[in-house]
Formats: C-alpha cells, sequence, structure tokens
C-alpha cells in the first residue's frame, strides 16, 4: 500500500523514520481514524478537530491547516484505490538526538498517514449486523483519556484481557464502579428506550462517532438521550448494549460477562439508530 510520510507519499516499505523518534521511545504523539466508504469521508472535520486540539493539548506545533490534512486524506485514498478504508493519521514529536523526557526544543514533528481495510458499512438489518461479547474489568488507563495519544498500552492490554477470554471488548469501570468506555470505543446502555452513556470528562475519548450518533439521534429522532454516570448495575440490567467506534459504526452487544443482554439478540431501539445513522453519517 501506498503511505504518506512527512511531505511525500510512498510504498509502505519504503517508510523509514529514526529509532529515535519520540513516537516510537515514549509512545509521545497522537493519532486520529477517519473512516471512509467508497472513497466518501465520515467525520473529516471533527476528527481533524479533534486532532488539532490533542496536538495543542501536548504542546506539538505542527502548523498544519484542515485544508492541508484534506488534500493528505484525500490523495491517500486515491492512491490506495478506495473502497472501505481507514485512513490512520499519527503525528510524533520527532525525533531528538537524546533520549529526554523534556520536550526538545528544536525538532520537527513526525506525520504518518496510511490506509488499512474496514468492513463494509453497517446496515439497518439484524440479520446481517455483526454481534459482540464483552467483558468487564476496572479501567487502569491514566487520567487522561480525552487525549488520543498513540501511548495505548493501557487500551492494549485491557482489549486483550477480554480477546483472551473469547470476547471483542472490554467495557472498562472506574474505581466508583462506573462505566466509563471500551478499550476503543465508546458506550451505551439502552432499558426502556432511554440511551445512557458517560458524559464527556478525562476519563473517555470524547468519539466522533459518539458526537454524530448523538447529534443525528436528537435531531432526527425522539428517542431520549442521557449523558450521564452509568453504573454497573445498568450495564447488567440493561436491554440493549452498543458500541460505537470508527471502523464499528453503532455495534450491538449481546453478552455481557457471559450472561445474555436484554433477550441475547440485537434490540430494536438499534435497529432505529443504526438506520437514523447509516442516512446521516456522511453529512459530517
Ligand atoms: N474510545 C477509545 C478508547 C477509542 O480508542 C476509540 C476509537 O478508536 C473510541 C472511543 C471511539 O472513537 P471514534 O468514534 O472517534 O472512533
Amino acid at each position: 500500500s501506498i503511505v504518506f510520510l512527512n511531505d511525500s507519499f510512498m510504498p509502505m516499505d519504503q517508510a523509514k523514520i529514526s529509532p529515535m523518534d519520540r513516537g516510537f521511545l515514549f509512545g509521545d504523539g497522537i493519532y486520529e481514524v477517519i473512516p471512509t466508504y467508497n472513497g466518501k469521508m465520515v467525520g473529516f472535520a471533527p476528527h481533524i478537530a479533534r486532532m488539532q486540539e490533542g496536538l495543542g493539548l501536548i504542546g506539538i506545533n505542527l502548523g498544519w491547516t484542515e485544508a492541508k490534512w484534506r488534500d493528505v486524506v484525500e490523495t491517500l485514498i486515491e492512491k490506495n484505490d478506495g473502497g472501505n478504508l481507514g485512513v490512520y493519521l499519527h503525528v510524533s514529536r520527532g525525533a531528538d538526538v537524546k533520549r529526554s523526557h523534556a520536550y526538545p526544543e528544536n525538532v520537527t514533528p513526525t506525520v504518518y498517514a496510511f490506509a488499512f481495510e474496514i468492513p463494509p458499512a453497517n446496515v439497518a438489518d439484524k440479520s446481517v449486523t455483526k454481534t459482540y461479547k464483552v467483558n468487564s474489568t476496572e479501567d487502569l488507563r491514566w487520567k487522561r483519556c480525552h487525549i488520543k495519544s498513540t501511548a495505548l498500552l493501557g487500551n492494549v492490554m485491557h482489549y486483550q484481557q477480554g480477546f483472551a477470554e473469547g470476547c471483542n471488548e472490554t467495557l472498562l469501570f472506574n474505581a466508583n464502579n462506573e462505566l466509563t468506555e471500551a478499550s476503543a470505543c465508546n458506550v451505551y446502555v439502552i432499558k426502556d428506550g432511554v440511551i445512557a452513556t458517560p458524559p464527556l470528562d478525562n476519563q473517555i475519548l470524547p468519539g466522533i462517532t459518539r458526537l454524530i450518533l448523538l447529534d443525528l439521534l436528537a435531531k432526527e429522532s425522539s428517542l431520549k438521550v442521557e449523558e450521564r454516570p452509568v453504573t454497573m448495575e445498568e450495564v447488567e440490567n440493561a436491554d440493549e448494549i452498543w458500541l460505537t467506534s470508527s471502523s464499528k459504526e453503532v455495534a450491538p452487544v449481546i453478552e455481557f460477562n457471559g450472561k445474555a443482554v436484554g433477550n441475547g439478540e440485537i434490540g430494536d431501539v438499534w435497529l432505529i439508530a443504526q438506520s437514523i445513522f447509516s442516512s446521516g453519517k456522511y453529512n459530517y
């Protein structure tokens, strides 16, 4: 595949970075994933805005405009022949001559982007939709989960915990036994037709799929959505549980900690939400 590194496009096997790159040594960087279906991007502007915000929060001054990012992303999609692609963007602080914790002063950020195949867009049809089984554990990551840091070991370890037990995700709960998110997605519980999801704070990533879904539900449905703390008990007693992320879209969970969620099948509220999401997602 064709990738982008610093200021040019090249085959992936020709892309080389310094072993002193702080992205490699410290996980000192910010990343983003933008889904595209048949070449059409979902949420380009909010994805770039979140990345610019993250770069600002960790003091990386790259200085790229949204237009420059658009040019790189669109060219990358074109060079990889479109289809259904996730576009991965990565900015690290860059390579220094020494390994020192302090932010170096004269360093050029490293910019890397590649595209990878993602599943076709979800459709609002229970018979073809992928379902998820999840378990749970205490959220042992750091307290800056709103920053989309490339340092993902905490998330990787939580994901692996579920994966090793035959699950496709791990739901995370803070020390008060309140839901935060999953290792790579945001989480929703549905009870009696009401959708509840944890509020945006330092415990979760402000997902772009979450942003789009909540905005569309507010505009296009009469479903009630509550952004508030969600307890373990509510997760255990939910009629439906959903996950959202750029590559999963709105994904129904049918098993939580070895027990069926609701009746163990994809729920009716999911069907409404997915159909609204499918029809509106390209407008962001
Ligand atoms: N939460 C975490 C920890 C994530 O890594 C991700 C995405 O990768 C999400 C939530 C969902 O974010 P988005 O909808 O922007 O993909």
